[in-house]
């Protein structure tokens, strides 16, 4: 089917069709698994990565190969963007797309609560290569706009940003940037592409974890970035292929079968969500639920408008949070105390904010500061609700609670 027109197609369909094809050879229905690293070539053929073009014949894997091929363009598809570059893991992407388009000189805007490896990136490794960095609290435009400089070229945003679950929005950010001659990355993680297509509100880049929802499954590390051609084909030469963070096409495959059941595991995961977080509200012990699809989040509205899935994700606090993580860590039987999110099991972790705030988040203003407290206190148990009954999840939960 890779000839088809997947715009015209349902999510469904694209999820299951598209990058994929019988393949030639074998008539095999369901995808090879293609491990090859090097590729029998042509006597002229080109020996650099500047010769690569777009219908380039497979030569080294690290510069392309069919399996991670099929990836990109279903992961493409799914998005509605030009073009996908997948990488080994989220972090890998995100790497390659700070260093591709910051150099020493530049100023990056990027919101004050990301993923802690980014925000530890952006405390660090960013500023010690003469980068500049100004966190702000990108749930509000006005802070965006006071953080640009002349030589602002990046507005990074996480949109419902790990771990808080705070909302931006990508239309409003996007003409901020725009007006200011920079580009806009959305990692859109939480979200998916069956809630929210960050191109087709403004954004220039997004950037996803594969390992979270996408794969789904909990067994393969991956990351993508999504963009246009124009922005993707050099940063494959300059970034993915020299820097090297690309991913294994065992993991590509297996990605890719997550992917084909994406936009139903998600219409699951937001009921189950929605069935956990208003039973989670109603708890005596329960001091505070955030997600996105209850009245009470802060920015309801906005995720009513950017949102058409409320996705897996619920944060909540309770009293003693510590305390009660050990607890949990012990006495829960379906839900897994671990790290890790968008997986078919359901997964808690509990994030101290003292603890967080020391080694990740440094914020610069009080403003940021009341925002943390506001969302997540003394700190939150991070809740992935998976996809098991929503009453053995909840069962499992009051066990434990009680
Ligand atoms: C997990 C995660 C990442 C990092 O992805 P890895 O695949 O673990 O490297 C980046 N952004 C968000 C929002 C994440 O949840």
């Amino acid at each position: 089917m890779s000839k088809t027109d997947f715009s015209r197609l349902g999510e469904q369909t694209k999820a299951i069709h598209a990058g994929e094809e019988p393949d030639p050879v074998t008539r095999a229905s369901a995808p090879s698994i293609n491990m090859s690293t090097t590729f029998v070539v042509e006597a002229d053929a080109g020996f650099s990565v500047e010769s690569l073009d777009e219908d380039a014949a497979w030569i080294y894997t690290r510069w392309g190969n069919p399996t991670i091929h099929q990836l990109e363009l279903k992961l493409a598809a799914l998005e509605q963007a030009e073009t996908a570059i997948a990488f080994a893991s989220g972090m890998g992407a995100i790497t390659a797309l700070v260093f591709h388009l910051l150099k020493a000189g530049d100023h990056l805007v990027i919101s004050d609560v990301t993923y802690a490896a980014l925000t530890e990136m952006a405390n660090e490794m960013i500023p010690e290569l003469n980068i500049e960095v100004t966190k702000v609290n990108t749930s509000d435009p006005e802070a965006i706009k006071a953080a640009i400089k002349p030589n602002t070229k990046l507005i990074y945003i996480e949109t419902p940003c790990n771990p808080l679950l705070r909302l931006t929005d990508i239309a409003e950010v996007a003409v901020i940037a725009h007006q200011a001659g920079a580009k806009l990355a959305v990692d859109s993680t939480f979200a998916t592409p069956i809630a929210t297509k960050p191109l087709l509100l403004g954004a220039d880049f997004v950037i996803h974890s594969l390992t979270k929802y996408l794969g789904g499954h909990g067994d393969a590390l991956g990351g993508a970035i999504l963009g246009s051609k124009t922005a993707l084909t050099p940063l494959r030469k300059k970034t993915a292929i020299r820097l090297g963070g690309v991913i294994s096409p065992f993991n590509a495959w297996l990605i890719m079968r997550g992917i084909a059941t994406l936009p139903i595991r998600m219409r699951v995961h937001e009921e189950n969500a929605l069935k956990v977080a208003a039973w989670l509200e109603q708890h005596p012990k329960v001091k505070k639920v955030i997600y996105p699809g209850l009245p009470s989040h802060p920015q309801y509205e906005l995720a009513k408008r950017q949102m058409k899935n409320f996705s897996g994700m619920i944060t909540f606090q309770l009293e003693n949070g510590n305390k009660q993580a050990k607890i949990f860590a012990e006495k829960l039987q379906i839900i897994h105390y671990a790290v890790s999110l968008g997986h078919h099991r359901s997964l808690i972790f509990y994030l101290n904010s003292a603890d967080l705030l020391e080694s990740s988040f440094k914020f610069a203003t009080l403003e940021q500061l009341a925002s943390w407290n506001d969302f997540a206190g003394e700190g939150i148990f991070r809740f992935s609700i998976g996809l098991e009954d929503a009453d053995d999840i909840i069962a499992d939960l009051k066990q434990a609670l009680d």
